[in-house]
């Protein structure tokens, strides 16, 4: 396990920003939505309530939401595991954005595309903030692993649609080809 507590010196989860979070409708910590997790972060602080949340797992790292109730951590205006929360709530308003592994090279990307208004407030350093990033890609894939951080620029649907764009060109050379190739 990798230990990423000193890395962190400012709160900013909503629970305990106390001055600078409205509590607001956006609520963070009452609306948990695709949380990433490490497997040991998942282990310590989201296996137990299971039943309370929705769970997939995707190449290693797992991605909770809530099933209409706030996280399973928060009572009241607190969060129960602050001392130990998710490297993703320490970097709230940056969020991690995708992720790929090559082997052993990680690339993962961060934004901080979110509507909680005090956001500008609460945007930690950026070498901060890519520091945690690393200790989360190690935790999550190992510690021998070469990690990238980007922040993430190309917007997710861009993305898409480059991609079916390559799709079709591939398709349609395919069958332009005169040995009648084909693409599956
Ligand atoms: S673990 Fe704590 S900081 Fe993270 S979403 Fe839950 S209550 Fe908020
Ligand atoms: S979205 Fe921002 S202002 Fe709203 S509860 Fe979360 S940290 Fe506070």
């Amino acid at each position: 396990m990798v230990d990423y507590r000193s890395i962190q010196t400012e709160k900013r989860t909503s629970v305990d920003i106390a001055g600078v979070c409205f509590r607001c409708d956006q609520g963070c910590c009452t609306r948990l939505s695709q949380l990433k997790l490490s497997k040991a972060e998942f282990k310590r602080s989201f296996l137990q309530h299971s039943e309370s949340l929705l769970i997939k797992e995707c190449r290693g790292i797992f991605i909770v939401s809530e099933r209409g109730n706030s996280c399973p951590n928060l009572r009241g205006n607190r969060c129960t595991v602050y001392e130990i929360r998710p490297i993703e709530c320490r970097l709230f308003p940056y969020t991690i954005g995708n992720f790929m592994r090559i082997g052993r090279l990680v690339v993962m990307t961060y934004h901080h595309r979110t509507r909680c208004p005090q956001k500008h407030r609460l945007l930690a350093p950026r070498t901060e903030v890519v520091d945690m990033l690393v200790c989360f890609a190690k935790d999550a894939f190992g510690r021998g692993v070469r990690v990238v951080i980007v922040p993430d620029i190309v917007p997710l649907r861009f993305a898409r649609l480059l991609k079916r764009l390559r799709h079709k060109i591939t398709r349609a050379v395919a069958q332009a080809a005169p040995w009648g190739g084909r693409v599956v």
